[in-house]
C-alpha cells in the first residue's frame, strides 16, 4: 500500500507554500526531518557555498518505491498527515510534507531512493519530472537540490550571504542533532566538516561533539517529573555563559522549539548566578501529553504554546535551582583545552546577532505576559541548602592588591573578590530580613528628616505603608517632609540616611505599580553593595577568615547578586602542571 496519501485541501492552504523556503536552512530542515521520519540513523548534509549552490542530504532511512517517490513531489501530497486536527497530535517531525513539492517547483532536484529492492532515480526541474529510471538498491535516500529559485529570480534576493546561510544551517543541524542523539549527523560545507555526531544515543556525548570539551565538561545533568511533564537534559555551570540565547535549546516531544516562557524559566532559575545580560548553555528535553501543546502558529516557525505553563515554569525553575545548589561551582582559573572548531566559530558568529534579534522582537511582543504571581510563589519556596560548599574550609593566606583574598585548602589555591563576596553575604542577609515576618526596629536618637519635592512627597505618602511594613517609624513633618524616628535594625550603622534615601528612590521610582518581590530584590542588592568593603581596603586576617566562613554558608556562594563570580580556583593539578611538576 502506498505510504503517501493525498492531503486535505484545507490543510494545504494553511501551509502557505511561499513561506516554506525562507532560506537554505529551511530546505535542510525539511530534508533532514524527512530522513528522521524515515528511520535514518545516519544523515549526511553536504552543502556547496553554504547551500546557495547546492544542498544534498544522504540518509540510510527506509527509502521509497517508485510510486511513492513520484507522489512525494505532487502538490498536496503527504504521507504524514491526513486531516487538519492531526497538526495538533504530531508524532512525526516533517509535518509539512507540502514543502517538498514547493522546493521542487523552484529548483532542480535529483532523488535517488530505494527500500532495499529496486532503486529509483528521479530528476525534477521547476516541478516537472524530467528523468525517471532504475537505480542501485542501496537502502535509503539521496536528495540533492541545486539552482534554487532559478525560475523565480525575485525570491533569490531574499537569500542571505553565504556565511549567514551556512550559519543558520549549522545552527539548525546542531540543535537537530541534540534533539536526536541516536542519529549520527554530519554536515559538510565545501569539503569542510562543521558538525559531526556519532549517534551514540548519549546526550552528554552529543553535547561534547557539538560544543566541545570546554562546554561539555561543565554541564550538570537535570532530571525531574511531575504529573504533566518529564524533564531531562543538561545545564551549564554559571562559569560558562554566552552573550546570546542561541545556546538555550529546548526540545519538546522530540522537536526543537522556541518558547519564550520556557527560556524565561531557565533564565530565572539562574537568577544572581549570572549577570542579566548573559545566558546559559542548556539542552532541555521536555516530554508531555501532546494535548498540552498548541502548534497554533505557522508550521515553519518553531514557536509553540504550552498549556499549564505555570506548572512547567515551576518545575523548570526548581529543577535547575536544585542542580545549581547541589554542585560545587567554583570555576577553575585554568581553561581546559577546547576542541571547538574555529572555522565553525567564525561561521556561527555571523548569525548570532540575527538570531538574537528574533528573540528580542518576540519578547517585546510577549512582554504583556505576567509572571508576577509565579514570582511571588517562588519567593516563598523552601531554600535548598548548599551542602557541598558548606563543608568546604578555606584558609586565608593574604590579600592581593587590597582586593583579592588568597586562600588555600588541600585541593588548591583560591582567589576571592572581597567586595563581591561580602556583597553576596550581605545580600542573602538582607533578603532574609526583608522576607522575615518579625521586624526588629531601632529608635533613632536623632530622627532623620527627609525633604522631598511636591510630587515625590505625594507618591511616597500614597505608599507610606510600605515603609511602615519594613519597620520604619515615620511622621509627616511640615511641607513635603517626613521625619524618620525608627528604622529596621538590620540597616547598616552609620549608613541609615543613605539607606533610607535609596529605599525612597526605589519606592517612588517604581513604574506601573509596586511589586513587592522586585522591590525587596532591589533593596537587598543596592544596600548589599553599599554595606560591603570596597576594593583597595586592607582587611585584617580575622576579617578575611570571617568573610570566607560567611561566604561558604551562603546559598549561592559563587556569585555576587549581580552575577559576577566571587571565587576562582587553581587546583593542585593545574599548579603542578603549570610549574611542570607533573609532566602530563
Ligand atoms: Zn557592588
Ligand atoms: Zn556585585
Amino acid at each position: 500500500m502506498s505510504k503517501i496519501r493525498v492531503m486535505d485541501e484545507n490543510l494545504a492552504n494553511k501551509i502557505a507554500a511561499g513561506e516554506v523556503v525562507e532560506k537554505c536552512s529551511s530546505i535542510v530542515k525539511e530534508l533532514t526531518e524527512n530522513s528522521v521520519d524515515a528511520g535514518a540513523t545516519e544523515i549526511q548534509v553536504h552543502l556547496r557555498d553554504g547551500g546557495l549552490t547546492s544542498i544534498s542530504v544522504i540518509d540510510n532511512g527506509s527509502g521509497m518505491d517508485e510510486s511513492d517517490a513520484k507522489l512525494a513531489f505532487q502538490r498536496h501530497a503527504t504521507s504524514k498527515l491526513y486531516k487538519d486536527d492531526d497538526l495538533f497530535f504530531i508524532d512525526t517531525l516533517g509535518f509539512r510534507g507540502e514543502a517538498l513539492p514547493s522546493i521542487a517547483s523552484v529548483s532542480h532536484v535529483a532523488l535517488k531512493t530505494s527500500t532495499g529492492d529496486v532503486g529509483t532515480y528521479l530528476e525534477i526541474e521547476g516541478g516537472k519530472l524530467i528523468v525517471c529510471e532504475n537505480a542501485d538498491a542501496r537502502k535509503g535516500t539521496i536528495l540533492s537540490i541545486d539552482h534554487l529559485f532559478y525560475n523565480t529570480p525575485a525570491r533569490l534576493k531574499y537569500l542571505k550571504s553565504e556565511q549567514s546561510e551556512l550559519g543558520s544551517c549549522v545552527s539548525f543541524i546542531e540543535r537537530f542533532a541534540l534533539a536526536h542523539p541516536h542519529v549520527a549527523f554530519t554536515l559538510i560545507n565545501d569539503d569542510r566538516t562543521l558538525v559531526k555526531t556519532s549517534g551514540s544515543s548519549n546526550l552528554l556525548k552529543t553535547i561534547h561533539e557539538v560544543y566541545g570539551l570546554s562546554i561539555s565538561s561543565k554541564m550538570l545533568e537535570v532530571r525531574a517529573s511531575n504529573d504533566d511533564f518529564d524533564l531531562y537534559g543538561y545545564i551549564c555551570k554559571p562559569e560558562v555563559l554566552k552573550s546570546n540565547r542561541n545556546h538555550m535549546i529546548v526540545i519538546v516531544n522530540g522537536r526543537v522549539i522556541r518558547n519564550l516562557d520556557i527560556l524565561r524559566a531557565i533564565n530565572d532559575a539562574y537568577y544572581t548566578y549570572k549577570p542579566d545580560i548573559k545566558y546559559p548553555v542548556v539542552v532541555l528535553k521536555i516530554d508531555t501529553d501532546p494535548t498540552l501543546i498548541d502548534v497554533n502558529i505557522h508550521p515553519t516557525k518553531q514557536d509553540i504554546k504550552i498549556n499549564k505553563m505555570n506548572v512547567l515554569y515551576e518545575l523548570i525553575v526548581s529543577t535547575i535551582k536544585e542542580a545549581l545548589y547541589q554542585n560545587l561551582l567554583i570555576p577553575d582559573a585554568v581553561e581546559r583545552m577546547s576542541n571547538y572548531n574555529p572555522v565553525k566559530q567564525k561561521v556561527m558568529e555571523s548569525i548570532v546577532k540575527e538570531q538574537d534579534e528574533v528573540y528580542e522582537k518576540a519578547e517585546s511582543v510577549q512582554a504583556t505576559f505576567d509572571f508576577s504571581e509565579e514570582r511571588k510563589k517562588e519567593d516563598d519556596s523552601p531554600i535548598i541548602y548548599n551542602q557541598e560548599m558548606k563543608t568546604l574550609k578555606l584558609y586565608p593566606v593574604g590579600l592581593a592588591h587590597g582586593t583579592y583574598i588568597i586562600a588555600e585548602n588541600e585541593e588548591g589555591v583560591y582567589l576571592i573578590d572581597q567586595h563581591a563576596a561580602q556583597e553576596r553575604v550581605n545580600y542573602e542577609r538582607n533578603m532574609k530580613f526583608l522576607k522575615g515576618k518579625e521586624v526588629a526596629t531601632t529608635t533613632l536618637l536623632f530622627p532623620i528628616t527627609i525633604e522631598l519635592s511636591n510630587s515625590e512627597f505625594l507618591k511616597l505618602k500614597e505608599q507610606e505603608e510600605i515603609l511602615q511594613d519594613m519597620g520604619f517609624g515615620i511622621e509627616e513633618f511640615g511641607v513635603n517632609t517626613f521625619v524618620f524616628k525608627s528604622h529596621p535594625t538590620w540597616l547598616l550603622e552609620g549608613h541609615e540616611e543613605e539607606s533610607i534615601r535609596k529605599i525612597i528612590d526605589l519606592i517612588i521610582g517604581g513604574l506601573n505599580g509596586f511589586d513587592r518581590v522586585k522591590f525587596n530584590e532591589s533593596i537587598a542588592i543596592t544596600l548589599a553593595c553599599k554595606m560591603s568593603i570596597k576594593a583597595n581596603m586592607h582587611i585584617s586576617h580575622e576579617a578575611q577568615e570571617e568573610l570566607l566562613n560567611e561566604l561558604c554558608m551562603c546559598d549561592n556562594p559563587y556569585n555576587c547578586p549581580h552575577g559576577r563570580p566571587t571565587i576562582i580556583k587553581f587546583s593542585i593539578y593545574d599548579l603542578e602542571r603549570m610549574f611542570k611538576r607533573a609532566m602530563n
